[in-house]
């Protein structure tokens, strides 16, 4: 590929200006129309891909709402600037607060408001980004993508994403993978430097880009290129068949949703079902909730997308902590993934709980096998009162029972597994934020984020004991987080028991193919020395990452 230079060149705008009402009123229609489009964006996002990229996106559109901002900027306008001077200034100061605040999530949303900030002053000078004269190829390198500009590229002439700076969990790495682009945060800032053009090549699997490539590396790069695309072809093709380890063990292979249309796109890559519909995003980027019979449509439609004997499980709405929906406004916290997230926001707020379960509830005479799960479960109480709201209701309605499960992502359940076993049909582990909880690190932490790593033994521990305890009455156990679909992980956790894998959809064909090159027994030594390694890197040491 060659090099593409993204800079967030200063857009010249006029300092001052003499009507005050004029510069406000272009500043509401320029916040108007950034609202817009930020949402038009939340929501094919949220088609496009399985997680929470849409609600990153959802989430920059509420700071355009932020009165503190919006105080700022109408001030600098009621003292004669013009409405772009008055609001860049405006987002520019708060961003920089927020920057220098110590809490590193806090002082993390400083680029989201940039990032905002920025596209409702294209908006007022009618300068806008989106480079579509991009070269085929093209490797971007940035200091800083935001998820917005990612997100707005064509994709098909893009090769890949170098930022100076972020982690590998940041939002953008994140949107890159589930996009299929190839991203590397944190790379040598000296390439911002370099001239448009220069050839280069980004080799995701090492994590470095290489400038001027020999012509025999190129040659090397083309021949991976070529044999990754006759994989993907061929797992695709095998990717309808079940997954049976070779001594004929079947793991379900199943995908993580946000959408219909992503049921659909699960379906054409051979998923076994629907491991993980998580049903907050059909609630993002729109003004309002949807009602009981929206929602049941939307159930029912997914549910019709499966084969009648697959599996769809529908987690119940899991905002708080970093997902936020505007229309539903919750007391900033201290410690908002400690705080009311999840099911504690359905329990303290029955009323949107209650419309969901009846509207699931509802959708399960469509098709499929549904079942229905609760996010952030951490105590029994909670899971029990929210097992008799849902049982409350399906009287009401006269329908038949369905499956209830829990998420396991905070230890207290994991550790209590025998006891949750006696209550809850299926679990269902969340990696991603049973990580978090056990070491104690944001998930979305840009210094922590290499440590944070679910192969650590300490969560491993848990997964076996959750697996054991659910096998010894008989349920079902399957992985939702993000470390299902990790190469070395799989291994681990097929020999851990886990009777299915959840997976973002592009990844469902690779798995599946992974499952069948593996010997059961030979998964299960290897899960009993993983449980014994001192550090997630002992565990990834045992096996060893392969390269096309
Ligand atoms: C998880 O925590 O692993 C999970 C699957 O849920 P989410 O990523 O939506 O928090
Ligand atoms: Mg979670």
């Amino acid at each position: 590929g060659t090099i593409v230079q993204v800079r967030r060149d200063d857009v010249a705008v006029p300092a001052d200006a003499s009507d005050k009402h004029e510069e406000r009123r272009l500043l509401n229609a320029a916040l108007d129309r950034a609202d817009l489009h930020l949402r038009a964006l939340a929501d094919s996002l949220a088609e496009q891909t399985d997680a929470g990229h849409a609600g990153i996106v959802a989430a920059h559109a509420e700071f355009l709402s932020d009165p503190e901002l919006l105080d700022l900027a109408t001030s600098a306008i009621d003292a004669g600037r013009s409405a772009p001077f008055a609001w860049r200034a405006a987002y520019e100061a708060y961003a920089d607060r927020l920057a220098g605040l110590p809490n590193p999530v806090l002082a993390s949303r400083a680029a989201d408001v940039r990032d905002a900030g920025l596209r409702v002053l294209r908006e007022l000078t009618g300068h806008r980004m989106g480079r579509q004269d991009l070269p085929l190829g093209a490797i971007l390198v940035a200091e800083d993508l935001t998820p917005s500009d990612a997100a707005s590229l064509d994709r098909t002439r893009v090769a890949g994403f170098a930022t100076t700076k972020g982690g590998s969990s940041s939002h953008v790495a994140m949107l890159a993978r589930s996009l299929d682009i190839p991203a590397i945060a944190g790379i040598d800032p000296r390439v911002l430097d370099l001239p448009e053009g220069t050839p280069a090549i980004l080799d995701g699997f090492r994590g470095v880009v290489r400038i001027d490539p020999s012509p025999d590396e190129r040659v090397r790069v083309t021949e991976r290129r070529r044999r990754l695309a006759e994989r993907r072809e061929r797992e695709l093709a095998e990717a309808f068949e079940p997954a049976l380890t070779t001594d004929g063990r079947r793991v379900g292979v199943v995908a993580n949703i946000g959408s219909p249309q992503d049921a659909r796109d699960a379906t054409a890559h051979g998923a076994d079902g629907v491991g993980l519909l998580r049903s907050e995003f059909l609630f993002f980027g729109r003004p309002t909730a949807p009602g009981e019979d929206e929602q049941a449509a939307l159930y029912a439609e997914v549910a019709r997308t499966l084969d009648p004997g697959q599996p769809l499980v529908i987690r119940t709405l899991d905002v708080g902590g970093d997902k936020r929906l505007p229309y539903l406004p919750m007391p900033r916290e201290e410690n908002p993934s400690l705080g009311e997230r999840g099911i504690r926001v359905g329990l303290a707020r029955p009323e949107i709980l209650r419309t969901q379960v009846r509207a699931i509830l509802r959708a399960a005479s469509a098709g499929a096998w549904l079942r229905m799960m609760f996010p952030m479960i951490a105590t029994l109480r909670d899971f029990r009162r929210a097992r008799e709201l849902v049982e409350a209701e399906r009287r009401s309605l006269g329908v038949p029972r369905v499956p209830i499960g829990i998420m396991v992502e905070v230890p207290s359940v994991a550790l209590l597994a025998d006891r949750f076993a006696e209550e809850a049909d299926f679990f269902s582990i969340g990696t991603n934020d049973l990580t978090q909880y056990t070491l104690a690190m944001d998930r979305g932490h840009p210094k922590l984020a290499p440590q944070v790593d679910g192969l650590d033994p300490a969560v491993l521990r848990l997964i076996a004991d959750a697996v054991r305890a659910a096998h010894e009455r008989d349920r079902w156990v399957g992985i939702c987080g993000g470390l299902g679909a990790d190469p070395q992980a799989v291994p681990v956790l097929v020999g851990l028991g886990v009777d299915e894998l959840s997976v973002t959809v592009p990844t469902v064909p690779a798995v599946k193919s992974q499952v069948r090159e593996l010997s059961f027994g030979q998964c299960q030594e290897l899960a009993q020395r993983a449980l014994r390694c001192d550090a997630a890197e002992g565990v990834r040491r045992l096996i060893p990452a392969k390269e096309m």
